[in-house]
């Protein structure tokens, strides 16, 4: 018998507990109808980010939530994949977000750093719901709805919507299924479980056209963004040596090639993918410019490693498979302490 078939379910983990949904249920029928809502997703938000807020946020609208913000920290800059999402008008600059919400909603943000300048809103608030799907997110809400075994935050918006008895209609369908689509790599990952069809089956049935989402959010860039890509994988470095023997391929991007070839810095995000193919390595890692000497780092194992757990190791987070955090120095001192954190961290394959 193969060793995947012996496993449990990938999203037999334990949800959130019935009392925390039946909290957010109640924090919000309290709270959102006269009062000030504010959304908030993780920096630099990608589709689960912004998808789950923006769908969640149209299902409140839906209800009739008149004050309504969705926002996150850092410059206000939407990736174009995401700019005709239903529900952008919503997004406010963080700077113009409201100080005093009377309740805040945070998505797929694994811990309150992800938040940047605008963690301090939670607090602030008279009640924060925490909607997220990161293992290693502790719980930093007064309510926290975490599942780590669901595929994407957008199922547990969609759950939320649903206690709410918020029906789907086309617009959130939208905005979910961008963000379903998005963190399965466009149902290719392990939690790609029947519950994750079922569920892309019910925001279909409300007249998405699956093949227009999918053309927009991933197979369309710049002409400039190809160049770029082709610069960046012409520079990756195999290193078959590192994590126990499994192989690590390494590239980064810098701010200097996103100039030369007149690309925003979204389009950073796409290059792992390519660079994760490679078939003699288990890991693949994509080092970011976004300062001086500041880096995001995007981490991917195959299996052999649990790259959260060395994203946690160098202050980040995120999945056993697909990680991040924030380096320092030069792109070499990065991989160097990844390469090093590697070892440490492999899985052991019964
Ligand atoms: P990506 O490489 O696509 O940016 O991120 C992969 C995963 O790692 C995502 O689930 C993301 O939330 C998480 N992640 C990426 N960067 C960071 C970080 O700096 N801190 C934390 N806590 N998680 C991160
Ligand atoms: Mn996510």
């Amino acid at each position: 018998m193969t060793e995947l078939a012996t496993r449990p379910p990938a999203d037999s983990a334990p949800g959130p507990a019935e009392a925390d949904w039946s909290a957010a249920v109640a924090a919000i029928r309290e709270l959102a109808p006269g009062g000030r809502v504010l959304l908030i997703c993780h920096v630099n938000p990608d589709g689960d980010a912004l998808g789950s807020m923006l769908g969640f946020g149209l299902g409140l609208r839906r209800m009739g939530v008149a004050e309504l913000q969705a926002t996150f920290p850092g410059e206000f800059e939407v990736p174009e994949p995401f700019t005709a999402l239903p529900g952008v008008d919503l997004l406010v600059p963080e700077g113009e977000a409201w100080a005093d919400p009377d309740l805040v909603i945070a998505f797929d943000a694994a811990a309150a750093s992800r938040l940047g300048g605008l963690a301090g809103r939670l607090t602030a608030a008279r009640a924060a719901v925490v909607l997220d799907h990161h293992a290693s997110n502790a719980g930093f809400g007064g309510i926290n709805l975490v599942d780590p075994g669901a595929a994407a935050t957008s199922v547990v918006a969609e759950a939320l919507l649903t206690r709410l008895d918020v029906p789907l209609d086309a617009e959130i369908a939208e905005c979910l299924y961008v963000a379903l689509a998005t963190d399965t790599g466009s149902f290719k990952f392990d939690l790609t479980t029947p519950r994750v069809h079922e569920m892309a089956a019910r925001l279909i049935a409300t007249g998405l056209s699956p093949g227009d989402i999918s053309r927009r959010t991933f197979d369309t860039r710049p002409f400039g963004a190809v160049k770029l890509f082709a610069d960046v994988l012409a520079r990756a470095a195999l290193d078959p040596t590192a994590a126990g023997g499994h192989g690590m391929v390494w590239t980064y991007v810098t701010q200097e090639d996103l100039r030369r070839h007149g690309q925003r810095a979204y389009v950073m995000d796409a290059l792992i993918d390519p660079v994760r193919t490679v078939a003699e390595a288990d890991v693949a890692v994509l080092v970011k410019q976004t300062g001086e000497r500041t880096w995001a780092v995007s981490l991917r194992s195959k299996g052999a490693v649990d790259v959260s757990a060395v994203a946690v190791a160098l202050g980040g987070g995120g999945h056993r498979l697909a990680a991040g955090f924030t380096g320092h120095g030069l792109p070499g001192d990065v991989v160097i302490a990844v390469r090093d954190e590697l070892e440490r961290h492999l899985i052991a394959i019964p």
